[in-house]
Formats: C-alpha cells, sequence, structure tokens
C-alpha cells in the first residue's frame, strides 16, 4: 500500500478505507477495534531502556555498594 494518502486508513478486518483522523478508536464500517498500538511501543520502548540501562545500574550499585 502506497502512504501517498497519509489520512486514509485501511481497516484489517474489512479492507474498507475511512479517513484518520489521529484517534480513530474503532472502523466505522464493521466496528473492528483498532489495538492501541502505542500503548504496547511505550511498554516495548521502556523495557529496552530497562535493558540497556540494566548494565549501568549494577556497576552503579557496584561503585555505591
Ligand atoms: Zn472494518
Amino acid at each position: 500500500m502506497p502512504s501517498t494518502m497519509a489520512s486514509v486508513r485501511e481497516c484489517p478486518s474489512c479492507a474498507l478505507e475511512f479517513e484518520d483522523t489521529g484517534n480513530v478508536k474503532e472502523c466505522p464500517y464493521c466496528g473492528y477495534e483498532f489495538p492501541q498500538q502505542r500503548d504496547s511501543i511505550g511498554w516495548i520502548a521502556w523495557l529496552l531502556v530497562l535493558l540497556l540501562l540494566w548494565p549501568a545500574i549494577k556497576g552503579l550499585m557496584y561503585l555505591l555498594g
């Protein structure tokens, strides 16, 4: 799918396109509820940050303890 029309989103359930106003939570045609990607991405981002910082945290605890 070319992303030339950024304001149009395709429903993965019924494959109909509709206007994406930015906070569409469900398909206006079939009522398909879109997964809230921001929440899961944020959770994964926090997990990655924690994993990246873990050696630094361990080193800091070693220095302090
Ligand atoms: Zn739909």
